[in-house]
């Protein structure tokens, strides 16, 4: 799945939430989220986040891959 990051946190532009084709991008309290459950691995959310916060789950910085973890917690507790 695509994992949204750090940059993503209290900025929360939405732009990606737009172009996800299977409406997996959630709006927690700081960041948003997108569920690992639902992504489709299409990439259409990456390139509009005018921050850069969105990933490749194998592809995220080392000082943020546990971002992976805390999108799987955060629809684990939903
Ligand atoms: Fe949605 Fe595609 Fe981004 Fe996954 S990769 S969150 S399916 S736009």
């Amino acid at each position: 799945a695509y994992v949204i990051a750090q940059p993503c946190v209290d900025v929360k532009d939405k732009a990606c939430v737009d172009e996800c084709p299977v409406d997996c991008i959630y709006e927690g309290v700081r960041s948003l989220y997108i569920n690992p459950n639902e992504c489709v691995d299409c990439g259409a959310c990456e390139p509009v986040c005018p921050v850069e916060a969105i990933f490749y789950e194998d592809d995220l910085p080392d000082e943020w891959a546990w971002y992976k973890d805390a999108a799987e917690q955060f629809f684990a507790e939903v």
